[in-house]
């Protein structure tokens, strides 16, 4: 059978990688979650000094950016792959808020993204891919064969990430998980590089009020019309 590529975009936390794992494993296919490699790369920035609340030295950060070695390695008892900083798994590290609160001006310099990009897209040249971000449909895998854009009420994405956070333990609070949420949509879709826009042949999905399990039928009926069609 036919492999393709599925492209999926949209704002911050409207489930897209939850449904491209679901996707991934129902199909045998490889997912690559990329914001995880944009807040890599962000990790590896506030490890370094290099970004913090006051300044951010874009300048040494490029530098440094031959330095940077990110890679996938699938956890069985996970179910999907967790992301390694020069070989040390940091799954966990790159999940808080604080990650949260600079990666949108890390992945804003068009080095950075000149990096990713092109690593993502030897990771799916040999298609059988799901690949979840924020460019993946516009500029990684322009001509994916299905492109999906989720979207979700800002109050639901807040919710479902703040839930999240505080089910890993991290002491947040909601205000402070909305404003992030707010401030990452204005940043990633207001940057020169590669904003978030939805593909003119993206299919939007609005999932504010469907379940999972809804999501993911009405998901896997396009990727098996999309099947047929190739
Ligand atoms: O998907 P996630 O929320 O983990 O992404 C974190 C951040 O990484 C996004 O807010 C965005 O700034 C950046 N990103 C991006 N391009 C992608 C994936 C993520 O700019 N393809």
């Amino acid at each position: 059978m036919n492999k393709i590529t599925i492209a999926i975009d949209g704002f911050s936390s409207t489930g897209k990688s939850t449904v491209a794992k679901q996707l991934a494993k129902h199909l045998g296919y490889v997912y690559v979650d990329t914001g995880a490699m944009y807040r890599a790369v962000t990790f590896y920035a506030m490890e370094n000094g290099l970004i913090g609340d006051k300044d951010f030295n874009v300048e040494a950060l490029i530098y440094k950016l031959p330095n940077i070695e990110i890679s996938f390695k699938f956890n069985e008892t996970l179910g999907f792959a967790e992301v390694y900083l020069n070989g040390i798994n940091i799954e966990k590290k790159i999940r808080t808020l604080e990650v949260s609160g600079f990666v949108s001006k890390v992945a804003a310099v068009s080095e950075v993204r000149q990096k990713l990009v092109e690593q993502q897209q030897e990771m799916g040249k040999n298609m059988g891919v799901v690949m979840d971000g924020r460019d993946i449909g516009t500029v990684v895998f322009p001509k994916a064969d299905l492109k999906l854009f989720m979207t979700a009420s800002t109050e639901t994405r807040a919710k479902r990430r703040y839930d999240e956070l505080i089910e890993r333990g991290d002491q947040v609070k909601y205000v402070d998980v909305l404003k992030n949420v707010e401030e990452r949509d204005y940043l990633d879709s207001n940057r020169k590089d590669s904003p978030l826009v939805k593909a003119k042949d993206a299919i939007e999905i609005d999932n504010s009020n469907l379940t999972l399990q809804q999501q993911f039928d009405k998901i896997l009926q396009l990727v098996n019309k999309t099947l047929e069609d190739c």
